[in-house]
């Protein structure tokens, strides 16, 4: 298992050399690893807030958690010009906190730390205190709940990306929440290869080419690792 472990880490340092256009795509399962609790999942904050019951014992405030091996990776390939863009479905804030330049970055369920202008979809800190928009809209809480419409702006340029990405990296989702789940398939269509890291079936498993069932942080750290020395960089 070891050896193939290696061997498929090899391969995937090996599709982000030769990809003009890698995109990631990341859910709950990249920031569990940082011991946050997932939010929408079956025993999630929110699944357990809308069925009136507290957070489990022992959960950490979502701000005092940190970015982890994972993020901190997705990071050093940003920095290696090897991240064209990043779809989050995550709200926790960590890619950002972690150093994702916001450009490459679309949050597909918003970010608790922010507010969004309900008329021109425009964001802000939320700790800036604002209520009205220039545009006379009112600030609300950009993270989306359950049926409510994405922020079309992250929604529109997710598609585009992963129209145009030729390697497409999910990390940490079970890929079941649509329209997002839909993203690997468009990149597919279009002919990128892809791979998933997920502790967990998917539904895509059979259409990847190339298959992770250990955690992000494990897998990661030693790509881009690989990933430096195909690049020239020697430690
Ligand atoms: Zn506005």
């Amino acid at each position: 298992m070891g050896d193939d472990l290696t061997n498929r880490i090899q391969t995937l340092a090996q599709w982000l050399y030769e990809s003009r256009y890698p995109v990631f795509f990341t859910g709950a399962g990249i920031s569990t690893e940082s011991g946050l609790p997932d939010f929408r999942g079956p025993d999630g904050l929110w699944t357990r807030r809308d069925k009136g019951l507290p957070p489990r014992p022992g959960t950490p405030a979502w701000d005092s958690v940190h970015p982890n091996k994972g993020h901190l990776a997705i990071v050093e390939l940003q920095n290696l010009g090897k991240l064209r863009f990043l779809i989050s479905q995550n709200v926790d804030n960590l890619h950002l906190k972690s150093g994702i330049r916001p450009e490459l970055l679309a949050e597909l369920h918003g970010n608790i730390t922010k507010v969004r202008c309900d008329r021109c979809g425009k964001t802000l800190d939320r700790s800036l205190g604002l209520k009205v928009c220039d545009c006379g809209g009112r600030f609300v809480p950009s993270v989306v709940d359950f049926g409510q419409p994405l922020p079309e702006k992250d929604l529109v340029l997710s598609f585009e990306h992963s129209q145009k990405c030729d390697l497409f990296i999910v990390a940490g989702s079970s890929l079941v929440v649509t329209p997002a789940a839909n993203m690997p398939r468009e990149a597919l269509k279009a002919g990128a290869r892809l791979v998933i890291i997920n502790q967990g079936e998917t539904p895509l498993d059979r259409s990847a080419h190339l298959r992770f069932n250990e955690p992000t942080g494990e897998v990661l750290p030693r790509v881009v690792k690989r990933l430096k020395n195909l690049m020239g960089f020697f430690e």
